[in-house]
């Protein structure tokens, strides 16, 4: 059975792409997992991943007559990754509701899909990442607003019948205790809190690198912190 994950946040720029990865690879120990970036007007998991100079990406399988998800597809890092071009006119060319298809697709072959969600609410693209996972992992960087914001995209999700795995704060600071963070997260969300990253050197360096964290730097405090998440998450595959 395959459990699709949502990886989104109120907000672009909280960690969803390195999460996505560092989740993905942490999972790869020991299921079957791809990774799409599903964010198709902000795609940056490309950069991520070191697949900016691929030929096809998913852009290519959402318009009409485009190509198959399998050729948009590559095997990296011991997983499978769709990443997502970053053309405005492919991403206005693009048919949104082809996602379905193209997830109904991976899904039949793999035990944990991941899917690299858009930040905002509203149009169809943005929501429809959530709408087809059986989950969603929250990444939030641990302040009220950023709460606030989470909790919008739990209570979405939630409307669309998709459960909450849990919150992944990050970009924590070494002043704020894990504790602390867990209550008052506590107080906004329903799931769990997954874990909580630091801060890192590590983090920046692998997106500068190309790579995801897990690959550039795995015995960092970052990288451990994402395994521990992925412990966390209890996945259904
Ligand atoms: P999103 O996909 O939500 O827009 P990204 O994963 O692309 O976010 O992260 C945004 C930027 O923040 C990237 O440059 C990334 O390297 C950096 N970043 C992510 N997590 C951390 C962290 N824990 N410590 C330091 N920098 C981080
Ligand atoms: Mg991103």
């Amino acid at each position: 059975m395959v459990e699709a994950l949502a990886v989104a946040s109120g907000k672009g720029g909280t960690g969803k792409t390195t999460s996505t990865l560092a989740l993905g690879m942490a999972l790869a120990t020991d299921y079957d997992v791809t990774v799409i970036d599903a964010d198709t007007g902000m795609a940056n998991l490309l950069f991520h991943a070191g697949l900016d100079d691929v030929e096809t990406t998913l852009h290519d399988v959402l318009i009409e007559g485009g190509a198959a998800v399998r050729e948009a597809t590559y095997d990296r890092f011991g997983m499978r990754v769709v990443p997502c071009g970053t053309s405005l006119a492919a991403f206005e060319a693009a048919d949104p509701e082809r996602l379905r298809a193209a997830v109904a697709d991976l899904a039949s072959d793999t035990d944990v899909l991941l899917l690299d969600s858009p930040a905002a609410l509203g149009s169809k693209s943005a929501v429809l990442p959530v709408v087809l996972a059986d989950r969603v992992v929250v990444v939030l960087q641990p302040t009220i607003p950023a709460l606030s914001d989470g909790l919008k995209v739990q209570e979405y999700a939630t409307s669309y019948g998709t459960g909450t795995a849990g919150v992944v704060f990050n970009r924590v600071r070494e002043d704020e205790p894990i504790e602390r963070i867990a209550d008052r997260a506590g107080e906004y969300f329903e799931g769990p809190t997954l874990a909580a990253v630091p801060e890192s050197d590590a983090a920046r360096g692998a997106r500068r690198a190309g790579l995801p964290l897990l690959e550039h730097a795995p015995e960092s405090d970052a990288a451990r912190a994402f395994r521990d998440a992925a412990r966390a998450l209890d996945v259904r595959a």
